[in-house]
């Protein structure tokens, strides 16, 4: 154990109502749902789904995916949670969400990226000029090939 860092205590304030918040939103606490809270404290950036049932079906098999999913809806609803799209529209999620970020991704190699707000800032401003529509960053992503990728298709052809 290492000491605790204030952040780290501020994060772990956020979660401590968690049981009663779910309850209020007509969620059962079940051990299922623990488990999933514990899985979540252990993730630092960005975590899939499929990873997520995995490693809580490593610690209590009789999870299913579809409490795993349903439970992280909720908790994104409290803004424990955020969920952006990886290759393929595949859901992946965001502990403690500090800032909006959007996400490069490559086929390629599997590979993603964080995208700053300003690195977007021409295409968000414009597309709230020219057409009124709020782009949510946070929920931005762009698939593509990345630099590698790129250069590796160039030497082949
Ligand atoms: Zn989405
Ligand atoms: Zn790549
Ligand atoms: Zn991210």
């Amino acid at each position: 154990m290492t000491g605790q860092r204030p952040a780290a205590e501020r994060a772990t304030d956020r979660w401590a109502d968690v049981r009663r918040r779910l309850r209020a939103r007509g969620l059962r606490w079940t051990p299922q749902r623990r488990v999933l809270l514990e899985v979540l404290a252990g993730v630092d950036g960005h975590v899939t789904g499929a990873e997520l049932v995995e490693r809580t079906r490593r610690i209590d098999p009789t999870t299913t995916p579809s409490t795993v999913y349903r439970t992280l809806d909720v908790l994104e609803g409290l803004g424990l949670v955020s969920h952006s799209h990886g290759l393929e529209g595949r859901q992946e999620f965001h502990v403690n969400p500090r800032a909006d970020h959007g996400h490069l991704v490559c086929p390629g190699c599997g590979g993603s990226w964080e995208l700053a707000p300003d690195e977007v800032a021409e295409l968000v401003a414009g597309l709230r000029d020219g057409r009124g529509f709020e782009v949510a960053v946070d929920h931005l992503t762009i698939e593509g090939r990345c630099a590698d990728c790129a250069r590796a298709g160039m030497a082949r052809a």
